[in-house]
């Protein structure tokens, strides 16, 4: 169950995730060894429950750290060891704590999980979580977490008329409002933009940026696994392309035989 991954050995559950070794429920993850339970972090060894830990051993519930480790419930810490929320301990001192929180919060119920989710700023529709696993919001409040209303805003209809062809339009667009073909929501062209458009020759797009995103998620495949058969032999497999999908799709036996 590891979807866009990249390099990575003997692990399991993990998205986003390039060259780890040993590990189990990693999301967007470079360089790691034998932790659990990471996310956005990099080069991390024996690590578990963090985020956004950067060079660290041995951290344990801790964020934004880069480092040193042997750190429990740290945040910001740079270089720094034996550490618990953010005080400094000589080692033997250290190991004697950790233990006696770990044991309390194994009794609480609250070890062995990653942060709690009453911890993160954002709301469940505004992050990635959502585009991949879209719940409604009846079913985001019943799990207790929090729901993002689209704020009302009356948005400008779009006066400028913008050319098909990236080569007609001028420089005055960047001082235009454009509104969105799809949700109305206004948005802007900035100058490295229109820059990057006339290089490459491609029309200005007419989807606000959030729309643009939809969409381009909408072309990746779910991080999911559907049973179906290779189209070449007929063999059982489990693959991201759904069975009712247009793709041709070859078990791995038979697409080796058939690229190589
Ligand atoms: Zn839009
Ligand atoms: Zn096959």
């Amino acid at each position: 169950m590891c979807f866009n991954c990249r390099d990575i050995y003997e692990s399991l559950y993990s998205q986003d995730a390039w060259r780890a070794e040993l590990c189990h429920d990693l999301t967007e993850i470079l360089e790691t060894k034998s932790c659990y339970q990471l996310q956005g972090s990099a080069y991390n060894n024996y690590s578990i429950f963090c985020s956004q830990n950067w060079k660290n051993s041995n951290n344990v519930y801790c964020d934004l750290c880069v480092g040193g480790g042997d750190c429990f419930g740290c945040v910001g810490l740079i270089n720094y060891k034996y550490c618990i929320l953010n005080k400094q301990y000589d080692k033997e001192e250290y190991e004697r704590v950790v233990v006696k929180i770990i044991r309390h919060m194994q009794q609480t119920g609250e070890w062995g999980e990653f942060f709690p989710s009453i911890l993160t700023p954002f709301a469940y529709n505004e992050s990635v979580a959502y585009e991949y696993f879209p719940l409604t919001k009846e079913a985001v409040l019943a799990k207790g977490w929090r729901w993002r209303d689209e704020e009302r805003k009356n948005y400008q209809p779009q006066i400028y008329v913008v050319p098909d062809k990236i080569g007609e339009v001028k420089d005055d667009i960047l001082n235009s409002v454009l509104a969105c073909i799809h949700c109305g929501k206004n948005y802007k062209i900035i100058p490295q933009e229109l820059e990057y458009y006339r290089q490459y020759d491609i029309c200005i797009p007419q989807q606000c940026p959030d729309c643009r995103h939809l969409s381009r998620m909408a072309l990746r495949n779910p991080r999911k696994l559907f049973e179906r058969q290779c189209d070449q032999c007929g063999r059982d497999l489990k693959t991201t392309y759904a069975p009712d999908r247009p793709e041709t799709v070859y078990c791995e036996e038979c697409y080796q035989k058939e690229i190589y």
